[in-house]
């Protein structure tokens, strides 16, 4: 049997409904796998009933995960209440003091106490860095927790982008020794794909997929636009149906694991030393921000027009207005327009233009809410425009169509001959 683990996630921003709890999916996704059993998640506002959770889990579970409330400001309560339940003073940890210094000083600020007392732990703790935000994690071990039944107690920060790369980086491997937990034989591969439905992806896979692999096979749609294929089963039967997807899928696939969708765009693009740029109108700058969401994409991205009027569309990607008037903003004709503008104005080698109809209102008989025209210009290639109907809402409009946007790019990268810039 595997050890026990309680998760309490703190914030009453979490149940006033103002944020999504994320963590206690996250975290037992990745602790379950290795035997560790879940014996349960609680999700707590802030206040004294913290105090009396940790005390019951302390007794009760092997490990205790706390998140949240680790900050500086008057809710974050989560190390006094720690440090009482623990019965042991607070001392001030001086490397922790020290870093959180050097991280003020480097912005140009000097340290409040109400920042310093981030560096305060229960006697004896062991202060986990965070190069994400100001509050380090606490780990406790069995020397502070053991009296009170409970091998390790495990404070850590509340904002997603500081406890994940903390509990990846630090503590995972931490338990993995404490606990001798083990990976299972039990694994899972994940393929990504953008621009086919479940169905679709199913009539791919099934037919062709070996049957003796004794794969499990899942497909999950993300809202994205992205649909997801998981194999699951033992190393050897996940390997083998892996392979099989790879050797026969690879124009659907875009990418494994956790890749995404603008990942493998970027990735592509830099491989083959090439640009894009972007031309947006029903879309804002969502295709923009995400191509940006990558590290390294300034290497393959510097120009994204929003030319969200008419008047813009004229102004800086050229289209003529005689286009604009008799087709229409939302046609194939001003999505290639706006696409070869972009593409002269940019001197990029590629560029990919938005035009539809977000809704909710806007929609005509023959253009309805949810009308989308994709074009993309290449140098050298002929401009191709695609059309699309999404009908699901504004902010899920703008993500499907990016991601289509994103994939027309992908699909023309990955068929053509590598050049240099
Ligand atoms: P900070 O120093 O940012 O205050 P903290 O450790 O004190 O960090 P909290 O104050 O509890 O953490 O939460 C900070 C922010 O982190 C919240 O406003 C919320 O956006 C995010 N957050 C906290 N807990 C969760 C959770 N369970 N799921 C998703 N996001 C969360
Ligand atoms: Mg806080």
């Amino acid at each position: 049997m595997g050890p026990t683990c309680d998760i309490l996630n703190t914030g009453s921003e979490l149940l006033l409904g103002r944020t999504l709890n994320r963590h206690g999916q996250w975290l037992g996704r990745r602790l379950t796998p290795l035997g560790v059993s879940i014996r349960r998640q609680v999700t707590l506002p802030d206040g004294d009933i913290i105090r009396e959770e940790l005390e019951h889990s302390l007794a009760n579970a092997d490990i205790v995960l706390v998140t949240g409330g680790l900050g500086p400001t008057s809710d974050d309560k989560t190390r006094d209440f720690a440090t009482a339940v623990l019965g042991l003073p607070l001392t001030r940890d001086p490397v922790a003091l020290d870093s959180l210094r050097q991280r003020f000083h480097a912005r140009g600020r000097s340290l409040s106490e109400a920042q310093a007392r981030q560096a305060d732990l229960p006697d004896g703790a062991l202060a986990l860095p965070n190069p994400f935000g100001t509050a380090p994690g606490i780990w406790c071990g069995p020397a502070q927790t053991s009296p009170h039944r409970s091998r390790l107690l495990c404070l850590l920060p509340g904002p997603p982008s500081e406890l994940r790369p903390m509990f990846n980086e630090h503590v995972l491997p931490a338990l993995t020794r404490l606990f001798a937990l083990e990976q299972p034989d039990e694994s899972l591969a994940a393929f990504h794909f953008a621009g086919i439905g479940e169905g679709d992806l199913a009539a791919l896979v099934e037919p062709g997929l070996p049957g003796d692999t004794g794969v499990e096979i899942g497909y999950c749609a993300h809202g994205t636009g992205c649909m997801e294929l998981r194999l699951t089963g033992s190393g050897d039967s996940v390997a083998r149906a892996s392979s099989w997807v790879r050797q026969h899928l690879a124009a659907e696939c875009f990418g494994e694991g956790e890749t995404t969708l603008e990942q493998a765009v970027v990735r592509l693009l830099a491989d083959q030393g090439q640009t894009v740029a972007t031309a947006e109108s029903c879309t804002g700058s969502l295709l923009a921000s995400r191509i940006t969401d990558v590290p390294g994409a300034s290497d393959v991205f510097g120009h994204g027009f929003v030319s969200y009027a008419n008047e813009a569309k004229s102004r800086w990607l050229g289209v003529a207005p005689e286009i604009l008037t008799k087709y229409g903003s939302v046609s194939r004709e001003t999505a290639a327009a706006m696409a070869e503008g972009a593409l002269a104005a940019s001197g990029s080698h590629h560029a990919l233009a938005l035009t539809g109809i977000a809704g909710p209102g806007g929609g005509t008989k023959d253009k309805p809410v949810g009308t989308l025209w994709i074009g993309l210009a290449s140098r050298g290639r002929t401009t191709i425009c695609s059309n699309h109907l999404f009908q699901n809402g504004r902010s899920m409009f703008k993500q499907i169509a990016t991601t289509r946007a994103l994939d027309m790019l992908r699909r023309r990268l990955a068929t053509s001959i590598p050049r240099n810039r």
